[in-house]
């Protein structure tokens, strides 16, 4: 973009209003879930013995006939054709970013040369999208097989526009998992399953553990014309050059302060369509950097949450669009100010409360709290490392281990109050705990006091946080699939209560009365998973060094984070809980080497031409001029006084040189250093070479680039700057 066409765009950003927005005249108690084929519409659309059938396949996981989903169809199609629906698609999760679709017309002959609508119980039930183009790590080569995608029940369809959206699984024929939800809904059986038998100890009542997720989206916003004047931003998602403002968010003025009534209006359009599409939205404030926000839901069972976050995204971005901006979900769009996270807070509920809801009334509820608190920990810790590979991405490294959000080695926080009640059990002697009867014991422990459940913590710097009644999961990047973490948290908290089930039920069975047997193998676990709690700064070096003595894993690279998955720890995990086979995490990771690689690639292909093809021609432009001024000085004065009025100029002549001809040796070194990584065979080495000798070149020469926008004249730079993209008025 030449200059002048860049102060036109500025210009038009800064003279924008809000879109109208037409406030419906409902309540959002009346028009959430409008587009969603809720319970209640299937009751009225549907036969009631199908009704029926339906609610026993959603709450019990009954299998679903062929005849059952003829007449669900119909029910459904004939729902969403009175909204104006013309289309269906299975709407999947593929290992690639966002969500998959692809539209199939209600049409179909009538065998008289015409055409009827039609929708039948078998394009609901499955369907076989050409899934060759889908990432599969050499799953579907080795098996030769074909994938397909599967109705879940479980996560209501819905009508977005012209099109009725059935959420799906999507697998191999072979039954290998070829996205997120397969591997999740694993994952969240194998906790029900788990902590449903564990919470059977204190109330035999328990029929059902659901695991709740409720997320927070971070985000940025950004006018659409200064966007379009970024190669990087359009083609990579984050700016990859690029001076710091003199004013960014060293002021802390932006965080929670009022919202300029163009994002408003965004925000007010943004929250009607996803209420009319079932996503409970809640709150929604400015973030701390500028131009960054963030909006909450109300929590949701987490197959059904990770369904919303992901329609969410797919929303912001185009009500973004238009309201003339674009809606940046890069973890890291802008260097020097803070990044996006999407805290994940989760927790596990019974039909009979909150399992990590603290206190209850009576010590039996305390000892169940505990329980609970002690083996998420235990799972936290075992897989500590996994857990960070887990969140990892090309992106989401530029926030890890950057003095912001989360650093990159898990830890968790408890709070002054549960670390003190964790202590004390731990010290106690046994005769400090004695057992009257089976209805009546002593912990040991004081009462815990209520106030826990107000203590939410505000240490930002915690992966993990106990926060009252759930962890948060602050680890979790802005763009990735909520999927991802949730599948390794849950399965390793499966694992952790399948285990603890394993040492109760051994003591009881030597004799042992069972609540005993529950505290002494809790008291066990407490001194065992130690190593994971830490309440302290997760910025400071000093932790680095403590975690490593700690034997948590501190490794930072992130295509060597991604090994963690193949340890052996995770592997027997994964298979404990049938969630994932060993050939599925091996073509999973290769996957994530394969993304990382072509993440870094591209942006290194996108710096590379805007290093020689915008900014040095700019540079060199400008330095011209310069050298045209230092001849002209020697027309009009003397030579001693044409060399004095010209040292400024001859000292910037000179820097733009040694910039220049940096960049340009450099980005040389960086094609280099692509080329011989792109020989490599094994995705892993590949991932490797460009972690560790592609990107650090780009971050090496961006510092030269910058340095130049300093020094050129700012009516040539070409690209829109900080400082004119970071604020909306
Ligand atoms: P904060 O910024 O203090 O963390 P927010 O209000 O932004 O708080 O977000 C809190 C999130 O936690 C919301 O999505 C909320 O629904 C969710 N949440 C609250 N209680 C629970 C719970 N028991 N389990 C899971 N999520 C919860
Ligand atoms: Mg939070």
């Amino acid at each position: 973009m030449s200059a002048t066409l860049r102060f036109q765009v500025v210009g038009e950003a800064f003279k924008k209003h809000p879109v109208e927005v037409s406030s419906p005249t409902e309540r959002p108690s009346e028009f959430f879930a409008k587009y969603v084929f809720t319970r209640q519409k299937m009751k009225h659309y549907l036969p009631s013995d199908i009704y029926q059938k339906m609610i026993d396949v959603m709450d019990n996981g009954a299998t679903l006939d062929l005849k059952t989903a003829d007449a669900v169809a119909a029910g459904m199609k004939r729902w969403a054709m009175e909204l104006g629906a013309t289309h269906i698609t299975h709407w999947f999760q593929p290992l690639t970013e966002g969500t998959a679709e692809k539209h199939d017309g209600f049409v179909e002959h009538d065998g008289q040369g015409g055409m009827v609508e039609e929708f039948t119980g078998k394009q609901l039930v499955q369907q076989e999208p050409d899934a060759s183009s889908f990432p599969s790590g050499g799953i579907r080569s080795t098996f030769e097989a074909r994938g397909y995608s599967a109705w879940d029940p479980a996560s209501p369809v819905f009508v977005m526009g012209d099109t009725l959206m059935i959420p799906t699984v999507f697998i191999a024929y072979t039954g290998e998992a070829l996205d997120y939800k397969a591997p999740l809904k694993k994952a969240l059986h194998a906790v029900d399953k788990a902590a449903t038998d564990v919470a059977r100890y204190f109330y035999p009542n328990v029929k059902k553990v659901i695991t709740n997720l409720g997320w927070e989206q971070e985000y940025f916003l950004v006018d659409e014309g200064l966007y379009a004047a970024r190669p990087d931003l359009l083609m990579t998602g984050r700016t990859l050059l690029g001076h710091q403002s003199a004013k960014n968010q060293q002021m802390d003025d932006h965080y929670f302060g009022s919202i300029p009534e163009r994002v408003v209006a965004f925000m007010k359009d943004l929250e009607i369509q996803a209420l009319e599409l079932g996503i409970p939205c809640k709150t929604r404030h400015n973030e701390a950097a500028p131009n960054q926000f963030e909006l909450a839901p109300i929590f949701e069972e987490t197959n059904l949450a990770v369904d919303h976050n992901m329609l969410l995204m797919l929303l912001m971005k185009r009500v973004a669009r238009k309201h003339g901006f674009r809606c940046l979900l890069h973890e890291k769009p802008f260097a020097g100010i803070n990044g996006s996270g999407k805290h994940n807070n989760w927790s596990l509920t019974t039909n009979t409360g909150i399992l990590l809801h603290a206190p209850g009334k009576t010590q039996l509820d305390n000892l169940r709290f505990i329980t609970f608190i002690v083996e998420t920990l235990m799972a936290v810790w075992k897989h500590n490392g996994l857990l960070k590979a887990s969140i990892v991405s090309a992106t989401n490294a530029h926030r890890l281990g950057g003095n912001e959000a989360p650093p990159a080695i898990i830890s968790s926080f408890l709070g002054r109050q549960l670390t003190d009640v964790l202590e004390h059990m731990e010290q106690a002697t046994d005769d400090q705990i004695p057992f009257a009867s089976k209805q009546e014991f002593n912990l040991g422990v004081p009462q815990i006091p209520e106030i826990l459940i107000d203590n939410t913590d505000r240490n930002r710097t915690s992966p993990f946080a106990f926060t009252g009644n759930r962890f948060e999961f602050r680890a979790v990047g802005a763009e990735a699939n909520c999927a991802s973490a949730m599948i390794a948290l849950n399965a390793a908290v499966a694992e952790a209560l399948i285990d603890f089930k394993a040492r109760v039920d051994a003591r009881v069975a030597d004799g042992t009365e069972l609540l005993k047997a529950v505290l002494m193998v809790v008291r066990e676990d407490i001194k065992a998973c130690k190593p994971i709690h830490f309440d302290g700064n997760g910025y400071s070096e000093e932790w680095k060094r403590e975690a490593a003595r700690r034997g948590l894993d501190v490794e930072a690279s992130c295509p060597l984070v991604i090994d963690r998955y193949l340890d052996k720890n995770s592997i027997e995990m994964f298979a404990k809980t049938g969630v994932f086979n060993r050939a599925e995490l091996e073509a999973r990771n290769e996957i994530k080497w394969d993304t990382y690689t072509k993440k870094i690639q591209i942006e290194a292909r996108i710096f590379g031409d805007l290093c020689l093809n915008h900014i040095i021609p700019v540079a060199t432009r400008y330095q011209s001029q310069l050298i045209d001024n230092v001849h002209k000085l020697k027309e009009i004065f003397d030579a001693d006084t044409a060399q004095h009025l010209s040292q400024d100029n001859l000292s910037l002549i000179k820097q733009i040189s040694e910039h220049t001809s940096y960049i340009t040796t450099h980005v040389q070194r960086l094609i280099d250093a692509r080329r011989v990584a792109n020989r490599i065979e094994s995705e892993r080495e590949k991932a490797i070479a460009y972690h560790d000798t592609v990107a650090p070149i780009m971050e090496e020469v961006r510092y030269h680039v910058d340095k130049l926008e300093l020094i050129i004249d700012d009516e040539l730079w070409p690209l829109p700057k900080y400082r004119e993209i970071l604020f909306i008025r």
